[in-house]
Order: C-alpha cells, then structure tokens, then sequence
C-alpha cells in the first residue's frame, strides 16, 4: 500500500467517498505510515514535524501551565492539524473542532479528554474537549500528558472515521460501548504511538493512558458478568494474555 514518497494519507481522504478499512489493517497501515524511514516519505509527511515543533515552543510552555485555557482553541486546532500530518496519514485535522470542557473532569475522576463524533451534511466531523485544569497525571511536564491526550482523542475519532464497523471482526477489534471503543485497534495504534511519538515530536514521556484505559476495559467485562451477560455480549468480551503480551503489559 505504501509507496516511497507517497502518502497512503491522501488514498483514505480523496477517494470521494467515505473509506472504510478493517480496524487492524487500518491500524498497521497507520503505523507503517508514520515509522517509515525518512527517504520513504512524502515532502507534506517530512515537514509536519518541523512545522509541529515551531508551533510547540509556544505551545509547550502554555501547556505546562496548570490551567491552560488561554491557549486559542485555533492553536489547538492547528496542533490538531499537524498531529493528523505526522501520524493519521494527513486523512484528519480538517473536521475537528476543539473546546476547552472543564465539566469532563466532573463526570468522572481521571478523565482528561472526550471526543464527539457526527454526522453533520453527509460530513463525519468530530469535536475533541480537554479539561484544561486537570493536573492528576502520571507524567514529569503536564504538556506530554495533554499532548498524550490529544493524540488519544484523535485516534478515537481517526477509527470512527475510516475503521469499518460492519467488518466481522468490529466487535473484538474496535469493541464495544462499554469500553468506549478502547478496544484492540486502539490500543495497537496507541502503543505505536506511545512509542514514536515523542521522538518524532522531541517532547518526551507522551502518555495516551494506555493503562488506565485498559484497566476500564477489564473492569467493565466483569461488570457485565456480574450483571448476567452471556458469551456472545460483547461487552464480556476482555483482553487475552495473547493482547496483553502483544501491547507490551506483560
Ligand atoms: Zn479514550
């Protein structure tokens, strides 16, 4: 699928109709597009990082502030924007919108983002909030938290967009409700990202809360044992040792 000096990106985007991918394939085609080496990339790929980085100086610093909702919701969405350049193919950015939401934190302890998919004129468009006075996070600098956070919200609304939800292996691979779509395509892409994004953005200890993430899903399975749910309710349905091997936590 990838071609040097080509983005896979614009295959997704200009197809002119909504491309959908099975979750997986999605996913490893994803990571294959923003781990490639640099003489693979196309000129649009290789300047988004810098591009990110002139952004970041300023960003940075507002980021690490305890209470940053100062920062333009335009800047955000220009972070947005490059973000979806250096790692969701360029396929997206333009459909965001981005708010700053301090009632996330109030519905429930520890949540730092959310993420709203519609359709809106036969367009998918998705809106990402972030608190931007939550300050419980497990990284050194807040900024590698948030950024952490933005690039999870994204990835949401990346497999709402193009990962096929009609696909027989949507339950186990996307998941369910219960967790919120954290399911195995998630968390794949959010380990790879785990991993590229902060040599590739130069901001270390990026954090997408893989973790607690993981533990909702474990926790919500046996939620819906407890309540009765039989074998083939997908919300039982929770990580193998096999996933938990394979996305690095054991
Ligand atoms: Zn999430």
């Amino acid at each position: 699928m990838n071609v040097p000096g080509q983005d896979p990106g614009p295959m997704i985007s200009k197809s002119g109709q909504q491309s959908r991918f099975e979750a997986l394939h999605l996913v490893d085609e994803t990571i294959v597009f923003f781990s490639r080496s640099r003489e693979d990339m196309s000129r649009s790929r290789l300047d988004a990082p810098s591009e990110f980085h002139a952004l970041k100086n300023g960003l940075v610093e507002a980021l690490n502030q305890g209470d940053c909702s100062e920062i333009p919701t335009r800047d955000m969405r220009n972070a947005i924007r490059l973000l979806g350049r250096v790692f969701f193919m360029g396929a997206i950015g333009q459909d965001v919108i981005f708010d700053w939401e301090r009632d996330i934190g109030r519905l429930e302890e520890g949540i730092l983002g959310s993420t709203h998919s519609y359709k809106e004129s036969g367009r998918i468009r998705h809106r990402i909030y972030m608190n931007p006075s939550h300050t419980k996070v497990r990284t050194h600098m807040l900024a590698s938290a948030r950024v952490g956070t933005l690039l999870h919200e994204i990835l949401h609304a990346f497999l709402y967009e193009f990962a096929c939800a009609d696909c027989i292996t949507a339950p186990d691979n996307i998941g369910g409700k219960g967790i919120q779509n954290h399911g195995r395509a998630w968390h794949r892409l959010a380990q790879a990202l785990d991993q590229y994004a902060p040599k590739l953005l130069e901001l270390p200890d990026i954090d997408l809360s893989r973790l607690v993430t993981l533990r909702n899903w474990v926790e919500r399975s046996q939620e819906a044992r407890a309540e009765g749910a039989g074998p083939n309710d997908g919300r039982v349905w929770k990580p193998s040792i096999h996933d938990l091997h394979n996305l690095g936590f054991v």
